[in-house]
């Protein structure tokens, strides 16, 4: 058996390293390590995926995130609605350009944004809100999307562990997440679904004049270099991650089928104990796995981990501190928050391993040990 790890990129890039190097070496060939033939032909290729008109590839996620916001004009102190439970870079963004992070609960079973709690956190100056895809599984677009009609608020997709989740509206069309939006940001980190071998991000849009703009934020604020029109900033995709993300994006459907087969073998041996609670999907939803994350009921998180640990099983906590939580957040004097799920949340989740490469035995050992430690 291979040891177990949360991720990885090592055994799927042995899978594909022939086409990989040779694509590698064509761009070594040709010194365009810059806004090369692989950036706008991953570019169209991921458009085309998606569905989507434009997509503007970027450095990583987080400037995604930024440059959304930016090219938004949104301004300091305008309310941005975003989860407590997640990631930090969703929130992070906002606090780095001074607007207000409000932050609101989640749905206990999906772990995305409850448009109730949306509904209550609107004031006056809110403009934008930012539903984030957790883990793999779309926030309830449907209704985020009516909220932010009615109140004429931006939405914001944080698409980072989601890419190629389909979403199913009421009347049957699917869409991808992402893409529903007013704009979609999403991260090629290495070990996200559609992973680079470096940093790489993307932001997606329908909206042709914003795509004008956030193509201009992420290039200095240009469109004809050296006329500079807005304050922006330097965030590209390297022509090389991009030659590799071509490679990728063609296996990403099979991908996240592989990571789907290994939640289905979990789902199916941790079925009906009562400690654990295994993953939801709604019906809207489809699910990537980017985590394959447990609630846990009356067990000991701490002790399961470090019992895990001791027999070679690596398992995550995301996230071990919600984002009003986070010292971070001090200076702007944030309300009192009362976030109960989040906090149940955040103490009771566990993140098994879950990747393209995942063998049976593997499977079985894991499953074996969690249910070894839960049922004493
Ligand atoms: C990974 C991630 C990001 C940030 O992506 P980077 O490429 O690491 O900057 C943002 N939001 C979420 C939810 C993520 O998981």
């Amino acid at each position: 058996m291979r040891p177990i790890q949360m991720v990885d990129t090592r055994t799927q890039y042995e899978h594909i390293k022939t086409e990989v190097d040779a694509a590698i070496q064509e761009v070594l060939n040709s010194a365009a390590y810059i806004n090369g033939k692989a950036v706008q032909d991953f570019a169209t290729s991921l458009s085309q995926y998606l569905g989507v008109k434009h997509v503007i590839p970027c450095a990583n996620g987080t400037d995604a995130l930024q440059i959304a916001m930016m090219a938004l004009d949104l301004q300091p102190g305008d309310e941005v609605i975003t989860p407590s439970f997640t990631y930090i870079a969703t929130t992070e963004v906002v606090a780095l350009l001074k607007l207000t992070p409000v932050f609101v609960e989640v749905d206990p079973k999906t772990f995305c944004i409850d448009p109730e709690a949306i509904r209550k956190a609107i004031t006056p100056k809110t403009k934008a809100i930012v539903p984030v895809h957790l883990y793999g599984h779309a926030a309830p677009m449907e209704e985020i999307l009516a909220i932010a009609k009615e109140y004429n608020l931006y939405v914001i997709e944080d698409n980072a562990q989601a890419i190629g989740c389909d979403y199913t509206f009421s009347d049957g069309t699917k869409k991808k997440t992402g893409t529903m939006g007013t704009i979609g940001a999403t991260s090629f980190y290495p070990s996200k679904n559609l992973g680079a071998y470096g940093d790489g991000g993307a932001i997606f849009t329908n909206d042709d004049v914003l795509a004008k703009q956030l193509k201009m934020v992420a290039n200095h604020g240009q469109q004809k270099r050296y006329y500079h029109e807005v304050v922006g900033c330097n965030s590209r995709l390297d022509t090389i991650q991009a030659a590799i993300l071509n490679i990728k994006l063609a296996k990403l459907d099979a991908y996240n089928a592989a990571r789907q087969s290994v939640a289905a073998f979990y789902n199916k041996a941790f079925a009906g104990n009562k400690k654990i609670i295994t993953p939801f999907v709604a019906s809207y939803s489809d699910h990537v796995y980017h985590q394959y994350t447990l609630v846990l009921n009356d067990v000991n998180r701490d002790e399961l981990v470090a019992y895990l640990a001791t027999q070679n099983i690596p398992s995550m906590i995301y996230y071990p501190v919600p984002g009003h939580k986070q010292d971070m957040f001090k200076s702007f004097a944030l309300p009192h928050y009362q976030l109960d799920t989040t906090d149940w949340l955040t103490e009771r989740v566990v993140s098994l391993p879950v990747h393209t490469e995942m063998e049976t035995e593997q499977l079985e050992y894991i499953v074996r040990h969690v249910l070894n430690f839960v049922n004493r």
